[in-house]
């Protein structure tokens, strides 16, 4: 009777779950999702994931980037939520995460468009990473040249871009000893 009592004054202090949803506390940090929509490819989830659940790199071929996570390596540290720039991936409130028989079940995964250098043709990075690369700068107010500049920039891979600055600082000294 006296237990009826506290409950009458308390109210429930457990859920009736599973027979009705839980509702989890604000700031739970549950399963990664992820929008392919909003996903440019950058990489930098993969970076940041302390437990390589998030993995990001080349096809065989090297036609498509593969962004492909993992849920039975994720540790739920919210690293890929932070440090992606377009909120591509967030952690949501979901916590039934039980598959049967197939651990493949828990994995998902995204294949993006890749883009090739403007100089050397290999393929380097995605389309939409560049595309949204060039709409940052045109927000940034450059001027016509100077944009068209930064574009080229923009679609040359990083190794093209160390000749270049090799090629330039050479050509500097050569010039300076003149
Ligand atoms: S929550 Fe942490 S462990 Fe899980 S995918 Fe994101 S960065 Fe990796
Ligand atoms: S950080 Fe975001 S945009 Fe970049 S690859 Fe990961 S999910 Fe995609």
């Amino acid at each position: 009777m006296k237990l009826l009592d506290m409950t009458r004054k308390y109210g429930n202090a457990t859920y009736n779950y599973p027979f009705e949803p839980y509702k989890v506390p604000e700031g739970f940090r549950g399963k990664p999702a992820y929008d392919y929509e909003k996903c440019i490819g950058c990489t930098a989830c993969a970076v940041a994931c302390p437990s390589n659940a998030i993995n990001v790199k080349l096809n065989e071929d090297k036609s498509k980037l593969v962004w492909e996570f993992n849920c039975a390596r994720c540790i739920f540290c919210g690293r890929c939520d932070e440090v992606c720039p377009t909120n591509a991936v967030l952690l949501s409130d979901e916590f039934e995460m039980a598959v049967r028989f197939d651990k493949d079940n828990l994995k998902e995964r995204g294949e993006l468009d890749v883009e090739c250098c403007q100089k050397c043709k290999n393929p380097f990075t995605t389309s939409k990473l560049i595309s949204y690369d060039i709409e940052r700068l045109k927000k940034a107010g450059w001027d016509e040249a100077t944009l068209a500049e930064k574009t080229k920039y923009i679609r040359t891979c990083p190794e093209c871009k160390k000749n270049i600055a090799v090629e330039n600082s050479t050509q500097y000294f050569v010039r300076k000893r003149k």
